[in-house]
């Protein structure tokens, strides 16, 4: 069954801006699709229907076969990266990817075994008890991933995760989190304006102008085999 079912998709903002008309994408659990176009063609709006952050004016989200547009994000199985890595500069690195978890009121032991799972995972276990701000980039980067892993959830969203780093940090990043989805497999939608990241990164590719799905394809059917 796919994972993701997204059906006549319509999203007007107040104002009677149609960001989003008919969008139509039915993902396999596994897959790491890119939403990809130009600044404006909707694709965070997408983004933020499907995590809950953003009302559906019209159509059908499901995942895994249950109607979602209703049910509130937090109980989405759902974990979202943002661009700005959204971290709380005052607390560490432990409790920034804690954070979540202590609201939710889990187990000390459970969020303990989970955030030093997620720090291994990124290389972040000698980091753990630094602030935001004595960090790299790239390792800001990944607290931001951690933040997302923690959570346990099925589906990956992401909003332009990388468009904060440098050039060359950018291609190292987009290495680490096309490997990071080889080895944890959750199903990934990823946001991004750069035909770059989607070609090398995408397992499918949603091709957005306008607010309109123009092309889905694997990145050979829509960019040709280089
Ligand atoms: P993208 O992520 O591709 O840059 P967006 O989804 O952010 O595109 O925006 C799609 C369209 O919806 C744009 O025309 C944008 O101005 C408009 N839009 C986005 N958010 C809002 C909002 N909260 N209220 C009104 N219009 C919005
Ligand atoms: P959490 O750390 O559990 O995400 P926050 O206090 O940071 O909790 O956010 C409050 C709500 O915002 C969450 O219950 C969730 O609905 C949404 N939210 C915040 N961060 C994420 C995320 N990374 N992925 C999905 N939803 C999020």
């Amino acid at each position: 069954m796919e994972k993701v079912v997204l059906k006549n998709i319509f999203k007007t903002y107040e104002g009677d801006v149609t960001a989003v008309k008919d969008f139509n994408l039915a993902i396999q659990d596994r897959e790491f699709i890119v939403l990809v176009g130009p600044s404006g063609c909707g694709k965070s709006t997408t983004l933020r229907m499907i995590a809950g952050l953003e009302e559906i004016s019209s159509g059908d989200f499901l995942i895994d076969g249950k109607r979602m547009n209703d049910v509130p994000s937090k109980d989405r199985d759902i974990a979202m990266v943002f661009q700005n890595y959204a971290l709380y500069p005052h607390m560490t690195v432990f409790d920034n990817m804690a954070f979540g978890l202590k609201l939710r009121k889990l187990p000390k032991q459970e969020i303990k075994e989970r955030v030093h799972n997620a720090a291994a995972i990124l290389d972040l276990e000698k980091y753990l008890d630094r602030k935001p701000k004595a960090l790299s980039g790239g390792q800001r980067q990944r607290v931001a991933l951690g933040r997302a892993i923690v959570r346990d959830a099925h589906i990956f969203l992401m909003d332009e995760p990388l468009s904060n780093l440098d050039a060359k940090l950018r291609v190292q990043m987009r290495a680490e989190i096309t490997k990071l989805h080889q080895r944890l497999k959750t199903t990934t939608i990823y946001v991004t304006h750069d035909q770059t990241e989607a070609m090398t990164m995408a397992s499918r590719l949603v091709v957005m102008k306008d607010g309109i799905v123009q092309q889905i394809g694997t990145p050979a059917d829509v960019y040709g085999t280089p």
